[in-house]
């Protein structure tokens, strides 16, 4: 057999690499955007408020639920602080269904405790309870960033974020000198730094020779904010590490940076969205809170909130509701888990997907027997491909790891809840879920390219 028709035959593994200087130009351009983003938008509330910017930059409106819309109206509708919605409505009527891309915005990290502020043996803390899952180990010995908001007891709030800027001090976590490591040592990485342990240094000065560290911490904030230890009673502050993203490698080729997963199918998304021209079916982009932590609470995916804005977008363009859910599909975009021949134990190296190899397209994920995920059929994904072929977008396919050795869930069960045809797609990453993330620069463009194909589907 000739090599043209082998190559028909088999599935080979393709490239998203570009050599076009046009081409390279445009994800270069699109990478220093990302980049602005994931390093300004640390957190859920963050990334909210700079998608919110971006999108009334590209003409988008505040959405009330009761108003009408006609076809080329662009909205948006902050959730509860920590999660946007947004939609171009489309030329068709929203019974034929909408195009959804839903990512989530939130990452794993440290959040203070309600009674954060102690003090031993002449260090002031924070004490915090890990959101996500974390290596603990990684946290310490980092600089650490704080945002959040505090609310004062006369109802004003106080937004905080110190750490970005340069001039700004950070926090930190002790760890314990190898010197005197031994019982440490001995430990399983899973204990060797203990949720207890994770306590973030925020000063050592007294107040006076009586001593009085925390004392002296509150002084400052009171000074500062015009807060008492009371408001942190009620605040929500969460610590990040202190590190902005960067290239990696002679070639550039990669980008680390915390908080990949997921703001990386985010921030495509959106852009996708903002940028793109009046489509044939509405799209819709809808940036969540709380995946990783099972997608609870009121700003989570699994809240109704998310389902009321198809309906309100239903209502407020005479569609029926009911109609527009079963005419749609979804694309849960969140990051996949790239091979890592460092760690090859832990993958199956022919059902991995692979840096540089384009956007991972995931049928099912789940643990063990799949537990706990939706996986999409053939139908669903036969049309995905078809969606992403007929645009050039390079896909790949892949299981986070080898069966048996854990696993993953994203935010595909909850929109299949909803009765919406969905399967997972993302970009893949290596270290997922650490203080800094690897991402391939060409993957992350086509993440967008893919975005892009699926709204004009
Ligand atoms: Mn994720
Ligand atoms: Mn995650």
């Amino acid at each position: 057999m000739n090599r043209q028709d082998a190559e028909k035959l088999l599935n080979k593994k393709r490239y998203s690499i570009t050599n076009d200087l046009a081409e390279l130009q445009k994800v270069e351009e699109f990478i220093k955007d990302y980049r602005h983003f994931i390093d300004n938008g640390k957190t859920e509330r963050m990334a909210t408020v700079y998608a919110e910017g971006e999108a009334i930059a590209k003409g988008f409106k505040p959405f009330t639920p009761g108003e009408t819309l006609r076809a080329g109206d662009k909205i948006c509708y902050v959730n509860y602080n920590k999660s946007i919605l947004l939609a171009v409505i489309g030329k068709r009527p929203l019974d034929e269904g909408c195009r959804i891309i839903a990512s989530h915005i939130d990452s794993p990290r440290l959040d203070l405790k309600p009674q954060p502020l102690y003090e031993n043996s002449g260090i002031a803390y924070f004490k915090t309870h890990y959101y996500g899952g974390i290596k603990k180990y990684q946290w310490t010995a980092v600089p650490l960033e704080l945002h959040g908001v505090v609310y004062r007891a006369d109802g004003t709030r106080i937004d905080i974020n110190i750490g970005a800027d340069q001039s700004d001090p950070v926090f930190y976590i002790s760890d314990l000198m190898p010197h005197i490591g031994k019982d440490q040592m001995s430990k399983s990485a899973s204990e060797f730094i203990p949720g207890e342990g994770l306590n973030i240094i925020n000063g050592s000065l007294p107040i006076d020779d009586d001593g009085g560290v925390k004392l002296k911490v509150l002084s400052i904030l009171n000074e500062k904010y015009g807060i008492t230890e009371r408001d942190l009673v009620t605040a929500e502050l969460t610590a990040v590490p202190a590190i902005m993203s960067r290239e990696v490698g002679f070639d550039r080729s990669l980008i680390a940076a915390y908080g990949h997963d997921d703001r990386i199918c985010a921030y495509p998304a959106l852009r996708a969205l903002i940028d793109g021209d009046v489509p044939e079916h509405t799209s819709v982009v809808m940036l969540a809170d709380k995946e990783e932590i099972g997608s609870y609470g009121v700003t989570g995916l699994g809240s109704e909130s998310y389902p009321d804005f198809i309906r309100s977008l239903c209502d407020a363009t005479g569609a029926d509701y009911l109609a527009c859910k079963r005419a749609s599909i979804c694309l849960s975009a969140d990051v996949g888990g790239a091979y890592d021949p460092c760690y090859a134990d832990a993958y199956e190296a022919s059902n991995s997907v692979y840096l540089n190899c384009g956007v991972a397209v995931s049928k099912y994920t789940g643990s063990r027997g799949k537990g706990g995920c939706s996986d999409a059929s053939a139908e669903t994904l036969a049309k995905l491909a078809r969606i992403f072929d007929e645009a050039g977008v390079v896909w790949q396919v892949g299981e986070y790891g080898k069966v048996d050795q854990g696993g993953a869930g994203t935010v595909a069960s909850e929109i299949a809840h909803y009765g919406i045809e969905v399967i997972d797609c993302g970009v893949p990453l290596l270290s997922m879920h650490s203080v800094t993330e690897l991402a391939s620069k060409f993957d992350i463009y086509e993440m967008l390219k893919a975005s892009v194909a699926f709204f004009k589907s």
